[in-house]
């Protein structure tokens, strides 16, 4: 579809430039033929006004007055710049000429023949070209009446030759035709084509293309003749008058070989006339745009028939362009919309990845936030679960010790009742000295009872400061108050060092027997079944720290144990909770001190508890 249209509008771009230049051409010739002829038009009315060729006319016999007359057209035809100027009796024939003195003069020739003369004899201007009956040179003839007393007595004729024009013509694409009122092909730059028509019959369209072409022309006024078309064929009568006014001599007129003749959408009229230029070259078939315009004035049709070649050429190089062009265009369009394309594709991927990453980043966000959450949780559930423990295992240890301090008052308070009830009947007898004694039995027991209350009081006190100083002493008496009974039914023994009364730590007392009751408890578990268990501690003193060691002779701590002994709910035992140690573990660390098990290279567990040591005027126990 495109390159339909580009051919049509390539061709016609091409077709409006050869008519152009053909209408141009035909233009500029018009004019230099019409100024060549103007020039002569008017020279015959004033020969016919000249004496020497009226004298000659009124007596032609009169040698002398031919001498002189030829002398004038001589004169005249070179200053004017004619190719020949004559006088013709109204007989025909010549009586002077300016070629008189010439190899072939016209006088004595018969003229009566040509239209110009006839045209002349009635009175009026004649015109007429035609091929020279003499010199064979075409000629456009002018004529005019010469009259005297109101009678012609003669005729002036000036003929001008035209075959000047043809040879200035050079223009290899381009033929410039004259052709005669019948069509014939008088002047031509193509020789073979002289005296041939342009004369084309199509069968079916021949009509219409008259018509149309007949139209183009502005129709004549002069004759039925000068108004044919520039196409027409001769009919057999019309070569009959033509022969017979010897007009072309005995050339034939035959009609050129136009094999096709159409008009385009343009109105141009085109041809296609197949050639043999001579004898010798081969026949070719050549395109043409024909381009007429009729001079109605001098009788003539002028035409030139602009070869089609250059159209070819023409198309193919606006084609080519115009292809190029839009090869071009459509490679630019094509490039622009696929980076275009290829930019969205880009940034929908760019926009997609950026997409997912920010929803990755979100998810992972939202994970981290998820996890933070949990952890968060699982630290508070932690220290909810640690706190819960140390306090589950206090209640244990205060179970341990409640029931030991039971089983301590028990003993004063039943004295205590023993002395008040016996001191009352002493009352009655009257033995107040005795009584006396009683109730100060009774002051003992209560002082030995508040004793022992006391590290219940301690224990009951929480979170003491690290910082106040324990006698290693107080620890071993507040110790055996809460496992005294135990100890006891067991039947074990715990052998202390000697001099724990000179030795403080830092710590509180309450937390510190936690520890020592949770080691212990261990110790006499481990020994359990066993007769006469024993523990040993020992104290070191080790510059700013105190180590306190428990050895019980049970089987020692496994591997396992040895690395998982501190984890909460490590245990061994059936009714174990697995606490025990992990709470201790941490009450030291609370306390800067450091608790390790290991066992001992001579069998059983070691327990060393590493606690900062106060000198004596740091501590302030109460
Ligand atoms: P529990 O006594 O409830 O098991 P602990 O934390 O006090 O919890 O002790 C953890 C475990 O450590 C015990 O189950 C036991 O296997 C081991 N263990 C503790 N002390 C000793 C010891 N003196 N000798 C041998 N094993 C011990």
């Amino acid at each position: 579809m495109l390159s339909v249209m580009l051919y049509r509008s390539a061709r016609m771009q091409s077709m409006t430039h050869i008519r152009e230049q053909a209408d141009a051409n035909l233009s500029r010739y018009i004019v230099s033929l019409q100024y060549q002829l103007d020039r002569h038009r008017d020279l015959p009315r004033l020969l016919a006004n000249q004496h020497q060729l009226i004298n000659l006319l009124e007596n032609p016999e009169d040698t002398q007055k031919v001498d002189t007359a030829n002398r004038y057209l001589a004169w005249l035809n070179t200053t004017m710049g004619a190719t020949d100027s004559y006088v013709i009796g109204t007989n025909g024939i010549t009586l002077a000429a300016s070629n008189w003195d010439q190899p072939r003069p016209f006088i004595g020739n018969d003229y009566s023949f040509r239209p110009y003369f006839q045209q002349a004899m009635e009175g009026g201007a004649g015109r007429y070209f035609a091929l020279g009956n003499t010199s064979r040179v075409r000629g456009y003839f002018f004529s005019y009446p010469v009259l005297q007393a109101e009678q012609i007595i003669g005729v002036a004729v000036v003929k001008v030759d035209l075959e000047d024009i043809e040879a200035d013509w050079s223009d290899p694409l381009l033929d410039i035709l004259v052709m005669d009122e019948d069509g014939v092909i008088f002047i031509s730059t193509r020789a073979s084509w002289r005296f041939r028509t342009l004369g084309y019959q199509s069968e079916v369209d021949g009509h219409a293309l008259r018509q149309s072409y007949g139209n183009h022309d502005s129709p004549s006024t002069k004759s039925q003749l000068v108004s044919r078309p520039a196409t027409s064929l001769l009919t057999k009568e019309d070569i009959a008058r033509i022969s017979a006014s010897r007009r072309y001599g005995a050339a034939p007129l035959l009609p050129l070989n136009i094999i096709r003749q159409e008009v385009s959408e343009q109105g141009d009229l085109l041809l296609t006339l197949v050639d043999t230029p001579s004898a010798t070259s081969a026949e070719r078939a050549g395109h043409y745009l024909l381009q007429s315009r009729l001079l109605p004035e001098v009788g003539m049709r002028v035409a030139v028939l602009a070869n089609l070649k250059p159209l070819q050429t023409g198309i193919f190089k606006t084609l080519s362009l115009g292809l190029t062009f839009y090869l071009v265009l459509a490679a630019l369009i094509l490039f622009f919309s696929a980076r275009n394309r290829m930019k969205l594709r880009h940034q929908n991927e760019l926009q997609q990845a950026h997409g997912a990453l920010e929803l990755r980043v979100k998810q992972r966000t939202q994970e981290l936030t998820d996890a933070n959450q949990r952890l968060q949780q699982e630290i508070e559930q932690h220290h909810q679960t640690q706190n819960q423990l140390i306090q589950t295992a206090k209640l244990a240890v205060l179970g341990q010790l409640s029931a030991g301090i039971n089983h301590e008052l028990s003993q004063p308070l039943t004295a205590i009742r023993h002395f008040a009830d016996n001191g009352r009947k002493l009352l009655v007898r009257g033995k107040i000295e005795t009584v006396g004694t009683n109730l100060e039995e009774i002051a003992g027991l209560a002082d030995r009872m508040a004793a022992i209350l006391q590290p219940l009081r301690e224990f009951a006190r929480q979170h003491q400061d690290a910082g106040r100083g324990v006698n290693l002493q107080h620890l071993r008496q507040g110790f055996m108050v809460i496992m005294g009974s135990q100890l006891e039914q067991q039947q074990a023994r715990i052998l202390w060092p000697d001099g724990l009364e000179k030795i403080w730590v830092a710590g509180d007392i309450g937390r510190l027997e936690q520890v020592l009751v949770n080691l212990i408890n261990n110790a006499l578990q481990a020994m359990a079944g066993r007769s006469l268990p024993c523990i040993n501690i020992t104290v070191k003193k080790k510059k700013d720290r105190v180590q306190l060691s428990v050895r019980d002779h049970g089987p020692g701590l496994s591997a396992d144990a040895l690395t998982q002994i501190f984890e909460p709910f490590y245990t061994t035992k059936s009714t174990g909770m697995g606490l025990g140690l992990s709470i201790s573990h941490r009450i030291v660390l609370s306390l800067n001190g450091r608790l390790e098990a290991t066992n001992h290279p001579e069998g059983g567990a070691l327990f060393t508890l590493t606690l900062p040591s106060l000198s004596p005027q740091e501590h302030h126990e109460p």
